[in-house]
């Protein structure tokens, strides 16, 4: 009896580091992943994933509205509905990275298929806006088997996040406030300009959380950078 119960504990703990490992903000056993920046600057990055979408034109005239930058993580397969929103996204200073062509759930899946999906996101960000990113965010946040290795084939670098606002199903209000309630000197905050690679989707929470989060975060003294400014990347990390 005492075999069975150890048993079930063994089993529950390693479905729960497993878990961990592949979907965990923080993990670093699949991959090197950034979800933080310095705790001892007051500064934040707000990202974006899923898009360009629905909310990506809104949020860009919020974002200039208060001259603040922020980085958008694009999926491939959305940049050929939408070429122009990610040219405006570049042309007004704001970083790029890397979301996947087709969002999909990397587990199970070969290093052959990743290497595809992200090898063909890069070559269409750089025809499309002339920029080729340095960032990569897994689509849900899943970390596999070989995804290291095509991130250093393609000189990606993996970020994840420290806040994320369940924007995808919360109203935006509630966003905000989840959000400013853990929000912390370094965050990366993940909201979603899109929804996966749906055409339309609803974007009026998402864009609701920027209008009251921007302000509210430059109220209590955060200033905002992009991914490479926040975590002080420079050429030399990549040597
Ligand atoms: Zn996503």
């Amino acid at each position: 009896m005492i075999g069975w119960i150890a048993a079930g504990a063994a089993a529950g703990i390693l479905t729960a580091l497993g878990a961990y490992a592949v979907r965990g903000r923080s993990s670093q056993w699949l991959c090197t992943s950034y979800w933080r920046g310095r705790p001892n600057v007051p500064a934040v990055a707000l990202t974006f994933d899923d898009g360009p979408g629905p909310a990506t034109a809104e949020i860009l005239s919020i974002l200039d509205r208060y001259g603040v930058p922020a980085t958008f993580f694009f999926c491939g397969e959305n940049v050929e509905r939408r070429p122009e929103l990610a040219r405006r996204v570049v042309e007004v200073g704001h970083e790029l990275g890397n979301h996947s062509y087709s969002h999909p759930y990397f587990c199970f899946r070969s290093r052959e298929f990743i290497r595809q999906e992200l090898h063909r996101t890069q070559a269409i960000l750089e025809q499309v806006t002339g920029c080729r990113p340095r960032w990569f965010r897994p689509p849900y946040g899943i970390r596999w088997l070989g995804l290291q290795k095509v991130l250093d084939e393609l000189g990606l670098v993996c970020v994840t996040w420290t806040v994320i606002g369940n924007d995808w199903k919360w109203p935006g209000p509630v966003v905000a406030e989840h959000v400013l309630q853990r929000v912390v000197p370094g965050a990366i905050i993940c909201l979603h300009d899109g929804r996966e690679t749906r055409p339309e989707a609803a974007a009026d929470p998402t864009i609701e959380a920027v209008r009251i989060l921007v302000p509210g975060l430059l109220n209590r003294g955060f200033r905002f950078e992009t991914i490479s400014n926040l975590l002080c990347w420079t050429s030399s990390n990549n040597a």
